[in-house]
């Protein structure tokens, strides 16, 4: 079991490797560029090169890229499809130059056309990249409205279309207020095994370890504190003494508000982490802490479906 947080990469790409480390990372997630908008800028190889060597000395793994909020890769509408695989691919380029082991997606809205239309779009979009690096993992969401992804039966279309090629992201919080009662073991082990059964074995490669501040089946994704929300810290033992969950990486997505929210939020699954012999460290980088800094901007809101 690894365990990492969703970094800001406001102070450079390379900074965020140093940010992980000092929060005792083992593993963690970044925007490449503004999650909100649509401009790019090109990145400087040596920013490139710089970030590559950092990790490398931090012995991270894997290192994982999150899709910006504003793609909506199963739009039907034609103009919004072809915005979205552009930057797509952009990101993609990107991402593969800085090493990424895995590019998380938020599957996107289907905007009324129905679930299935909305994942053949996804489809197409995802074609060229799906057997190439990094890996795409498909994330389950809240399954709010048109969203989709809500089900794990959503991705049965793109398993049969790309196999083990990709892979999903199973966000504890979304899960949960998608109507998935992970709280309970039996119902988590019955999730899990079809999962497995229905789309393919080893589909999950990374968890989203968000406590919910929605209760169960709401559909409103909204991420708390893990052990201050609906799920609990009981949730998180389950998932980390499952023979097959706890050996995944789980990376954080908690609100920031608080100063050393990352450290405390970590520090409780590591806990629970060496409760199950699943880690050893409580930092496992070895790197002496500094004080988080409060950051005001939650970065756990809901992707924007357009
Ligand atoms: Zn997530």
């Amino acid at each position: 079991m690894r365990t990492g947080a969703h970094i800001w990469i406001g102070e450079g790409i390379e900074k965020a490797v140093d940010t992980a480390e000092m929060l005792g990372c083992g593993c963690f997630q970044i925007f490449l560029q503004n999650p909100r908008s649509w401009k790019r800028r090109k990145r400087a190889d040596e920013e490139i090169s710089a970030f590559k060597k950092s990790v490398k000395r931090s012995n991270i793994k894997p290192v994982v890229v999150h899709m910006p909020y504003i793609l909506n890769l199963a739009s039907p509408d034609k103009k919004i499809a072809a915005m979205s695989q552009a930057l797509f691919e952009k990101e993609m380029i990107e991402a593969e130059s800085l090493g990424a082991d895995y590019y998380v997606i938020h599957p996107g809205s289907h905007r009324g056309a129905g679930i299935e239309a909305g994942m053949k779009n996804l489809a197409a979009s995802l074609r060229p990249f799906a057997a190439s690096s990094p890996r795409i993992l498909l994330e389950n969401t809240a399954g709010q409205g048109n969203t989709i992804g809500g089900r794990w039966e959503d991705f049965a279309y793109l398993f049969g279309r790309f196999g083990n090629d990709i892979g999903l992201c199973f966000d504890t919080a979304h899960a949960f207020q998608a109507g998935y009662n992970i709280k309970d073991e039996e119902k988590l082990n019955e999730m899990l095994g079809a999962i497995s059964t229905n789309l393919a074995p080893g589909a999950i490669l990374l968890i989203h370890a968000n406590d919910s501040a929605s209760p169960m089946g709401s559909g409103l994704d909204r991420h708390q504190h893990i052990g201050r929300g609906y799920l609990g810290e009981e949730a998180f033992e389950l998932l980390v003494k499952d023979a097959y969950c706890g050996t995944l990486p789980f990376i954080i997505e908690t609100p920031k508000s608080e100063i050393n929210a990352d450290r405390k939020n970590l520090e409780i699954l590591r806990t629970i982490g060496m409760k199950y012999g699943k880690i050893n460290k409580l930092n496992p980088s070895g790197k002496k802490a500094i004080l988080d800094k409060k950051m005001v901007r939650p970065h756990n809101v809901t992707s924007i479906n357009l």
